[in-house]
């Protein structure tokens, strides 16, 4: 997530799913600004049987990231899923780029 008010990449500090809806509250370490979002049903909820695959598919994802991210595109199957899928790598896709310092 960026600062609204300072355009700094924003720190996740608290990730609650336990209400069955993933919500995370982010700290900006620029200005102090903090923010939240809510990201939908939890990823416990929705991919339980599908976490290996998520996985695959994150790491798979980070290999192309850098050369060829439109590839995705191509790939055949979960059309319907796809935007869904597509707002899950995304929020991954930061926090794994920012890691958790
Ligand atoms: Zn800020």
């Amino acid at each position: 997530m960026i600062c609204a008010k300072c355009g700094e990449e924003m720190r996740m500090t608290e990730k609650d799913t336990s209400s069955g809806r993933d919500i995370r509250e982010y700290a900006c370490d620029g200005c102090g600004h903090t923010d939240w979002e809510e990201s939908g049903p939890a990823l416990w909820q929705i991919l339980s049987d599908d976490r290996k695959e998520l996985e695959a598919a994150q790491a798979n994802r980070a290999l192309v990231a850098g050369s060829d991210a439109r590839r995705e595109s191509l790939e055949p199957g979960r059309s319907s899923a796809k935007s869904l899928w597509n707002r899950l790598f995304a929020c991954f896709s930061k926090e794994r780029l920012k890691g958790k310092s």
